[in-house]
C-alpha cells in the first residue's frame, strides 16, 4: 500500500495499492491487444480522437491542477499552467499524426519509399517533479506515432497520471491504447524494461536510474530514450542587461522548488560585474515568496517528500550562503531559497541538488565561461545573457548542452526539440523530431 501525503501539510491524501509485476504484465497484454487496431486506424481518425483527448484535458484543468498541487506541492498557478500545457502538447501531437510522412527516393532501376512504422507497445516511465507534464510529453508522441502505451508514473506522484488515463477513455481513446500502472520502479518499472513485448522505453528521471535502464535494455537491443539530470549554467556577461538577468535568475533556479531538470543552478557571472549582479540577484531572490502552494501569490512551495528534503539538506546544511530566504516552519517539507558562492571544488558546484540552492561562480572572459560551463558530466539546459549578438552565437555553439536560451531562461516548448548532451540524456522529446524515436524507419525498394 502506498500512502500519499500533501507535502505542504504532511496530511495523508490517500492510500493506493501498489501494482504488482503481474499487473504490469496485464497492462502490457492489454496494450499489445489494442495495438493492431490503433496502428491501422486512419491517421485523420487517430488525430481526431487525440484532439478530443486534448479537449477533455482542457475541460479538467482545475481538477488536474488541484490534484498536482496536493500531491507534489507545486504552486497552484504553475499546476494550472502545466494542466493547460498537457492539453496543448496533446493538441500538437494530434496535429502531427498526419504530418509525420515518409519520402520517395529515386534510385537506379526503381524507387525507394520510406515508411515510419509504429513500434508496438512502448513503456513510458516518468518522474515526480512535473508529473502530468512529463507524462504528456511521452503520451502525445507515443500515441501519435501509432503505438500503444503503458505509463508508469513516479509512485509518489501518480494522481494526475491516473486521472489523465481516465480522461483518455472518456474522450474515446480506445481501451488498451493508454494504460497506467502505479508501482515501484524496481519492480513495475523494471518489468517494462524486461518484458519482450515492450519495444521501447522512454524514461525521464535520474542519471543513475537511466544508466541501469540502459544496461537492462541492452539484452533485447530495446529502443530507449533518456531525459536525465542536469546542472545547467546561467552565464551572465558584463555587457548583459544586468537588471533583466538578475530579475530572471531566481525563477531560473528556484521555480518548482528547484526540482527542475532544466534548473540553471550554476550562475556564472563575469568578474567585473560580479558584485553588482549579486546585489541585484539577492534583491530579486528576496521577493521570491515561499509558502502555501494553494495561495496564488506563492512563488515556491515545499519540496516533494521528507526524504527529498533530507537529501537537499545534505547539501545545504552547513553551506555558507550569501543569502538564505525565509520558509515556513513545519508541518510541510519546507526549504528556503539559498544563494552561495562556494569554492569551485565544493560538490554543490557540480552535483545536481534538485532543490532551491543556487551557486554563483565568477569567470574572467568568454573562454573561461565556456570552460566552466562545460566542466560538467551534464549538458541539459542553460542561458547566456549578453547584448553582443555575435558573442551569444559563439557561446551557445560552444556550450555542451541541448536546450539553451539567450537573454531568457525559457527554452522548453512542445514545438522545438528538447533534450540533453552527455549524461543528461539520449534522444530528444518534443517537436516532429521526437516521432522518429517512437517509430522504426522502414525502406522499401520498388523495382520499375
Ligand atoms: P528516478 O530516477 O528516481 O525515478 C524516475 C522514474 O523511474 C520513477 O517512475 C521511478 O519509479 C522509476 N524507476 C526507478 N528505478 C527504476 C528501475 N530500476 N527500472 C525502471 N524504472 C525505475 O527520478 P526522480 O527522482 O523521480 O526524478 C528526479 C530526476 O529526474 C532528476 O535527476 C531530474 O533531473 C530528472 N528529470 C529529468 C528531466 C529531463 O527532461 N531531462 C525532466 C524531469 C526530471
Amino acid at each position: 500500500m502506498l500512502t500519499l501525503r500533501n507535502p505542504a501539510t504532511e496530511e495523508v491524501i490517500c492510500e493506493l495499492p501498489h501494482a504488482s509485476v503481474a499487473d504490469a504484465d496485464a497492462a502490457i497484454e492489454k496494450a499489445k491487444a489494442a495495438s493492431p487496431a490503433w496502428k491501422a486506424m486512419a491517421p485523420a481518425d487517430r488525430s481526431k480522437v487525440m484532439r478530443r483527448f486534448a479537449d477533455t484535458v482542457a475541460a479538467h484543468v482545475d481538477e488536474l491542477a488541484l490534484l498536482e498541487t496536493q500531491n507534489m506541492g507545486m504552486p497552484i498557478g504553475s499546476s494550472r499552467w502545466c494542466a493547460n500545457a498537457v492539453s496543448d502538447v496533446l493538441h500538437y501531437f494530434a496535429g502531427a499524426v498526419e504530418k509525420h510522412t515518409g519520402s520517395s527516393i529515386p534510385v537506379a532501376g526503381g524507387i525507394d519509399v520510406t515508411f515510419h512504422e509504429p513500434l508496438g507497445v512502448v513503456g513510458l516511465i516518468t518522474p515526480w517533479n512535473f508529473p502530468m507534464l512529463m507524462a504528456s510529453w511521452k503520451i502525445g508522441p507515443a500515441l501519435a506515432a501509432g503505438n500503444t502505451a503503458v505509463l508508469k508514473p513516479a509512485e509518489i506522484t501518480p494522481l494526475t497520471s491516473i486521472r489523465i488515463g481516465e480522461l483518455a477513455l472518456e474522450a474515446g481513446i480506445p481501451e488498451g491504447v493508454l494504460n497506467v500502472v502505479v508501482g515501484p520502479g524496481r519492480t513495475v518499472g523494471q518489468r517494462l524494461v524486461d518484458h519482450p513485448d515492450v519495444r521501447k522505453v522512454a524514461f525521464t528521471g535520474s542519471t543513475e536510474v537511466g544508466k541501469q535502464l540502459m544496461r537492462g535494455c541492452a539484452d533485447q537491443v530495446k529502443r530507449l530514450t533518456l531525459e536525465l539530470g542536469g546542472k545547467s549554467a546561467n552565464i551572465v556577461f558584463a555587457d548583459a542587461d544586468l537588471e533583466k538577468a538578475a530579475a530572471n535568475a531566481p525563477g531560473a533556479v528556484f521555480d518548482n522548488s528547484g526540482q527542475d531538470c532544466c534548473s540553471r543552478s550554476r550562475v556564472l557571472v563575469q568578474r567585473s560585474v560580479f558584485d553588482r549582479f549579486m546585489e541585484l540577484f539577492i534583491d530579486a531572490a528576496k521577493a521570491f515568496t515561499v509558502g502555501d502552494p494553494m495561495d496564488p501569490s506563492t512563488a515556491m512551495g515545499p519540496l516533494v517528500t521528507a526524504g527529498h528534503l533530507a537529501a537537499v539538506r545534505r547539501y545545504s546544511e552547513g553551506l555558507e550562503t550569501v543569502f538564505t530566504g525565509e520558509a515556513p516552519d513545519g508541518p510541510g517539507y519546507w526549504h528556503p531559497v539559498m544563494i552561495a558562492t562556494p569554492t569551485y571544488d565544493d560538490p554543490v558546484c557540480h552535483e545536481e541538488i534538485f532543490g532551491p540552492v543556487a551557486v554563483v561562480i565568477p569567470f574572467d572572459d568568454e573562454a573561461d565561461a565556456i570552460r566552466i560551463c562545460n566542466d560538467s558530466i551534464y549538458g541539459l539546459s542553460g542561458s547566456v545573457w549578453t547584448q553582443d549578438g555575435a558573442k551569444a552565437i559563439r557561446v551557445v555553439r560552444a556550450m555542451e548542452a541541448g536546450t539553451l536560451s539567450v537573454n531568457s531562461n525559457s527554452s522548453v516548448r512542445y514545438s522545438t526539440p528538447f533534450g540533453g548532451f552527455k549524461q543528461s540524456g539520449l534522444g530528444r522529446e518534443h517537436s516532429m523530431h521526437v516521432l522518429d524515436h517512437y517509430s522504426e524507419l522502414k525502406n522499401v525498394f520498388f523495382a520499375t
